[in-house]
């Protein structure tokens, strides 16, 4: 409703956008101690003296969460700095029990990279400032009377990603999570669930007059989807661009967005930087990585989402849109390229396998997965495989069995795991394509029909064309139930068209 407002405003003020987002990397256990890294778990069950706090612990680095971070900033095209360490971020919170968090800050695992936003009419360079590695905190739950305190996700690895602020609607944030969201999960590091914290953002928005540099910024916590992002951030544009053309100053300040009531509110005021006196850890050594680590994390680099949307398209002449459907999960694009390559073995023409598959996979897989509960991301273990998906279409191209039956071979085959020459056979249902045989059920349906027959020719000699194909339909439905629904329709119709205008 106010996206035509902000284009007006955009227009008299130059907007500034960056982002710092969090993700919980996928290690099995927590930053710089042995206990599990998991969500959902029993209230402070995955805890120990080490990511508690207690004194005279110490921390050890999980390497793991270390190669994982590298991995994701060499997806964003940073650089890996030779030497990398943590330093302590001193803040005092009951969410933190040492009150310091292990962080990084002097030199982080991944330095001045960048990301290229493509689709939906953008088509922009967004730099990267940096990634750091650091340890999240406990979660506190405000009761009406209490405050609880879950400290299963303090230590929990956690990558903060921070870009320049190059974006500058809310629409051009909102792809930036989403490719960011895809990009890790290709990766394989990050669940990528924004609902359970796993991939969190704050927003950071300014405006000036054209030409002035940056303005006052304003962070929005809070943003639990990347739809209130885009909200959040369109939002603070408009509120900060009525201020500046009333005449007022735009407080910097971190607001929270209210998602019942579609707003931003000020949270705290926040006019000086934060003195966190961060300083070395000294409980943890500098981390130099070496070849092998560095081969390891280069090894792991898979093809990335918009390499692979592009890819996609130029090799299977695809539209963008429906490589951009199919790379959605990674699972997906690797079902359709494998479909398509068995589909072609089955000895489909290419264009027509991948019309096929294309088809099949984002209408009926996607609506069967839809009413199943299963993701898209696990049609790895999907009953209909590539291999079977690719046998039936081909079954179905070459006409051994009907589109229908063929349907009905498809729900066949999840729910027995059979393949679907075997469903075909057992259920006897094989299309009839033998001219012979489909002549003689002709033959016998047009005696019993006499008198349809004898008024399609009276309505062929009026010249009533609509009443002659409604006829002749009836007369081909006719054959096709005598059959069961298996003589190929096409034959049928031919034969009764010709039977009709015989005489
Ligand atoms: P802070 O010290 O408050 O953490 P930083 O300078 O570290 O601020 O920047 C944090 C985020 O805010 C980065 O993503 C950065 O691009 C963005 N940012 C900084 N200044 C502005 C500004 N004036 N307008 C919009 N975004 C900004
Ligand atoms: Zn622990
Ligand atoms: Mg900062």
């Amino acid at each position: 409703m106010f996206e035509s407002k902000i284009t007006t405003s955009t227009k008299k003020y130059q907007s500034f956008i960056g982002l710092e987002v969090h993700i919980h990397l996928l290690t099995k256990t927590k930053v710089f101690c042995g206990c599990r890294s998991a969500f959902g778990d029993e209230p402070n069950t995955n805890v120990c003296p080490v990511c508690l706090g207690y004194p005279g612990v110490l921390p050890a680095l999980n390497i793991e969460a270390m190669r994982l971070g590298c991995l994701v900033a060499r997806a964003l095209n940073c650089r890996i700095p030779e030497r990398t360490w943590f330093e302590r971020k001193q803040y005092f919170y009951p969410d933190m029990t040492k009150n310091y968090q292990i962080s990084q800050f002097a030199s982080p695992l991944g330095q001045e990279g960048y990301v290229d936003l493509q689709g939906k009419g953008i088509n922009k360079r967004v730099r990267i400032t940096e990634c750091h590695l650091e340890e999240d905190a406990g979660k506190m739950i405000h009761t009406g009377t209490a405050s609880l305190l879950d400290y299963n996700r303090a230590g929990v690895s956690l990558l903060e990603i921070v870009t320049e602020p190059d974006m500058e609607t809310g629409e051009e944030a909102e792809l930036f999570i989403q490719q960011l969201r895809r990009t890790v999960r290709y990766l394989g590091v990050c669940d990528g669930n924004m609902e359970e914290g796993s991939l969190r953002a704050d927003a950071n928005v300014s405006i000036n007059i054209p030409g002035k540099g940056l303005g006052k910024k304003v962070e929005i916590k809070n943003l639990n989807s990347s739809r209130f992002v885009k909200l959040g951030l369109n939002y603070e544009i408009r509120r900060q661009g009525e201020r500046l053309d009333a005449g007022k100053v735009v407080v910097q300040e971190t607001r929270l967005w209210n998602e019942n009531r579609d707003e931003t509110a000020p949270m705290r005021t926040k006019e000086n930087a934060q003195d966190y006196r961060f300083f070395p850890e000294p409980d943890l050594p500098v981390f130099t990585p070496d070849a092998a680590f560095l081969k390891s994390v280069e090894d792991s680099l898979t093809e990335l989402p918009l390499k692979r949307v592009k890819r996609l398209e130029a090799e299977y002449a695809l539209t963008e849109e429906q490589a951009d459907l199919i790379c959605e999960e990674k699972a997906q694009a690797d079902y359709f390229e494998a479909a398509v390559r068995e589909a072609i073995a089955e000895g489909l023409e290419q264009r027509d396998a991948v019309k096929r598959v294309a088809n099949f996979l984002l209408t009926d897989i996607k609506h069967t997965l839809h009413q199943e509960g299963i993701a898209a991301a696990d049609l790895g273990s999907f009953k209909l495989t590539p291999k079977r998906a690719a046998s039936l279409l081909a079954l179905m191209a070459k006409g051994v069995v009907s589109g229908k039956n063929g349907k009905q071979t498809f729900e066949a085959v999840l729910a027995e795991d059979k393949d679907p020459q075997v469903i075909i056979k057992e259920r006897n249902w094989e299309q009839i394509t033998d001219p012979v045989k489909i002549a003689e059920v002709v033959q016998k349906v047009y005696a019993a029909e006499g008198p349809s027959v004898a008024e399609v020719r009276e309505a062929a000699a009026k010249g009533n064309t609509k009443r002659v194909s409604a006829l002749t339909a009836y007369l081909v439905g006719k054959v096709l139930a005598a059959t069961g629904g298996r003589a190929d329709p096409k034959i049928v119709g031919e034969q009764i068209q010709d039977l009709l205008q015989k005489e």
